[in-house]
This record gives C-alpha cells, structure tokens and sequence, in this order.
C-alpha cells in the first residue's frame, strides 16, 4: 500500500504538534507504523490521502452509528450552516434535542449540552458534589471519564486505593478525593460504602466499560451500584458517552434497568460534531447555574450546527429499526469470525453495535484481568489488517463500532481479512 503522502504530511505535523496529533492515540505509538492522514469518508469507508480505502471499524472512536456523510446528517448541517454558525444565543434546535433525549430516556429529566464528554463528566461531577455537599468521589479501575484532573486516577487491583495520579501535571491533592475500585468487585464495593459510603458524594461507572477492553458487568453488580449509592445518600453517575444512543434509545441504563441519578453523553449525540451533555434528576440539576449555586458555562455549549449534527441522527434512530439492524449485523459478524477462528487463540465479544478482538480464552470483566500479550497480539496484527484496508482503532485496548453504513457483506470480506491476520499472528490453544 503507497502511503507516501500520508508519511510526508504527518513528519511536517510532528514539527508542528506534540507527536503529530491533537489527540495522542492517533500517533499510532502502540500499533506501529504510521497514522494514515484522512482525506474524506464515505458510509463505511474511510479515503486517506494516499487514495487508499479502508473499511471503517473505528467510526471516529464511536459517534459515527450511521456511518460517515450521511446524506440526512449532511443536508441538515448545511442548511443550518447558510444561517450561521453560532449565536452565543438559545436556539430552537438545541431545545428541541433536549426535549428528544427527555421525551426518550426516563432517568433524564433535565438536561444541559457542553462540547465534549470530558467536560460533560467534569461538569456532572461538580453538580454531584455541590448537590450533596460531599468532596469524595468513586470510580473504577479501567474506565475512562474524559482526561479531567479528578478522574485521570488508576488504581491496582483488590483494594481501593486514593489518590494516585495517572498523568503528570495532576495534584494529589485532587485526585485524593477519587477512590478507585476493582469493575464487577462485589466485595470491593460493599467493603468501600461500609467504610466510605457517608462521604462519598457520587459513584461514576462507564454504561459499559468500553475504554479499556469491552468489560460488560453483570446485572447483578449494577444493581448492587444503585442500591448501595441510594442507600448511603450518594448519587449515582452513568457515564454514557459510549453507550448513550448506541446500546439503544435508552442506552445503558436501559439495558441493565438501572437508573442512574446523572447521565453524561458524548459521540452519538452530537452526530460528529463536538457535543456532550449531563443530565439527570430534575432537583440535581436544578442546582446548576443560573438556577442554583454550581456554576457551569460554555461559549459554544448548544452550537446550532452541533446540535443539528445531532438531533438529525438521533431522529433517524428513533423508531428503533437501525438498532435491531446493528445488532444482528454484529452478532453475524462476531459469531462467523469466532468460528472462523475456533481453536486459535483468539475471543471476540460484542454487545449491540460494539465488539472487542481479545486473545485471551476467558472473556474478562475487571482490567486486571486482560492479558497484556494479547494487547501485544493485537497491536502487531493491527498493522497488516490496516495495509489490508480494515481501520482498526490503534490499540488492543480499544473496542471497534460497526454503522448502519456496514452492510454484511462488508463484514463479511472484514471477518476473512482478519481471520487470515490473526491466524498468522495467534497460536492454537493447546
Ligand atoms: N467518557 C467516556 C466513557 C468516554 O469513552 C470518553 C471518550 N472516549 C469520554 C468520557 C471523554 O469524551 P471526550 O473525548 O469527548 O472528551
């Protein structure tokens, strides 16, 4: 594959950005090999520079559910685009998303739109802790909330730990007011409320932990979440940037029927534009300013040409037909690969229109379990399956998306693609 231009563009943007990109996993540094620069997308397709085609299973790290370009989601933006691009005033289109997502998905009640779901998270988290008066706040090991200072903390395994950060740059004494626990720990979990449960402002869990491998968790340890943040007065946050709009309307509190008191969104919601949002219980929110004391703003929270990326996607996933289309493509999609590759050493998982490649035998639910060859398994196929024209995320540790843009056949030709790769790349499990 002749991937010239591509090499030529990204030397000249490493002399001008840190490691060539505006965000770092872009730069490739775990996959090897250089990071294609794109020029257009296209359904399910990505074009670089090099005029080289790739099939799209990363879908912009998750919000592109209808593919790239979609004729609707386009002609809508660029009818809004000849009224302007912003007003740094209320429009009737960001009313009209917000009363979509409220009309929609029970828990939220009331909702404010930001420009990204860091900030959506760092912004429900304040909101949480301004609402009960308590600093301390838990999350678990190997979920990501956005690069804030407060959630930038990893934990090892077993016990809860405080306060350490895991990039430079972050105080402790921020990051002190974190607690980490160990995903799907039940005794973790009711050992850390027993003890902390009276300061503990909020509980913050991904839907479905998808930044750190697809780490589904049992129903049974959901549950235990919402009755035990209830029971000590503490709220409980569902950050959804991933699985909002992407495990169905209702996202992932719908599918574990757990109401979360606070919902955060991102990726879906915005279409492929710079959108997030926190929602939730409409006494919390009415804590936020201008009503109540936690303040919260944004030049460009609720942009109209954002807000109608967003709403013009979400009206096409309204009836539920592309969710139930996505679904089966996905289920086709792991369960032919899986048996492609019966005997290799290698696992897919998937859940609605989300799948992990994993070379490990046992599914994991907690980070402590991935095996790390397997990421390194992973990260060495990456660069094969890419010149073979399949866009991977880039890194093992990150879970792939399909879009109603990937037809089975699509599919069909990726699932051979990489069951040639990875037989080249695992080995028989004895
Ligand atoms: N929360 C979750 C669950 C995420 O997956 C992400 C981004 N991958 C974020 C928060 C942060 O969102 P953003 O990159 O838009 O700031």
């Amino acid at each position: 594959m002749n991937t010239k231009k591509s090499e030529k563009i990204y030397e000249s943007a490493c002399r001008v950005m840190p490691g060539g990109v505006n965000s770092p996993v872009r730069a490739f540094q775990s996959v090897g090999g250089n990071p294609r620069i794109i020029k257009k997308g296209e359904g399910a397709y990505l074009y670089d520079v090099d005029g080289n085609r790739y099939l799209d299973l990363c879908c912009s790290w998750g919000p592109l559910i209808l593919g790239h370009s979609d004729p609707d989601v386009i002609s809508a933006v660029k009818n809004q685009i000849d009224r302007g691009l912003t007003y740094g005033a209320s429009t009737e289109t960001e009313y009209r998303l917000a009363d979509f997502i409220v009309s929609k998905v029970e828990p939220v009640e009331s909702i404010r739109f930001v420009s990204s779901g860091t900030e959506a998270v760092m912004s429900a988290i304040r909101l949480a802790r301004g609402f009960t008066g308590r600093d301390l706040i838990l999350k678990f090991e190997g979920c990501y909330h956005g690069h804030s200072d407060h959630l930038l903390v990893k934990a090892g395994s077993g016990l809860a730990t405080f306060g350490q950060p895991s990039s430079a740059g972050v105080p402790e004494a921020i990051t002190s007011q974190t607690a980490v626990l160990p995903l799907n720990d039940d005794e973790a979990l009711s050992g850390f409320f027993k003890k902390n449960g009276d300061k503990l402002a909020a509980a913050i869990i991904e839907g479905v932990p998808a930044n750190n491998g697809l780490l589904i968790q049992s129903h049974e340890f959901m549950r235990m979440l919402r009755a035990l943040t209830q029971k000590y007065g503490a709220l409980l946050i569902m950050d959804e940037v991933i699985t909002g709009f992407r495990l169905g309307i209702g996202g992932a509190s719908a599918y574990y029927a757990v109401p979360p008191d606070l919902v955060t969104y991102g990726k879906i919601i915005g279409g492929g534009m710079p959108v997030g949002a926190f929602g939730g219980r409409a006494d919390i929110m009415k804590k936020l300013s201008p009503l109540g004391p936690v303040y919260q703003a944004g030049t460009l929270s609720g942009n109209p040409v954002a807000m109608t990326a967003g709403l013009a996607t979400l009206e096409k996933l309204a009836d539920g037909k592309i969710y139930a289309d996505l679904e089966e493509k996905n289920r086709l999609f792991v369960s032919k690969l899986n048996e492609k590759l019966d005997g290799w050493a290698v696992n897919l998982s998937g859940i609605a229109s989300i799948f992990w490649i994993v070379f490990q035998k046992e599914l994991p639910r907690a980070a402590d379990k991935i095996d790390p060859d397997g990421i390194a398994h992973f990260n060495r196929m990456h660069k094969v399956v890419l010149d073979d024209g399949i866009y991977l995320p880039p890194s093992g540790y990150e879970v792939c998306f399909i879009s109603s843009a990937h037809t089975e056949e699509m599919l069909d030709d990726a699932a051979e693609i990489l069951a040639k790769n990875i037989r080249n790349e695992a080995h028989r499990w004895e």
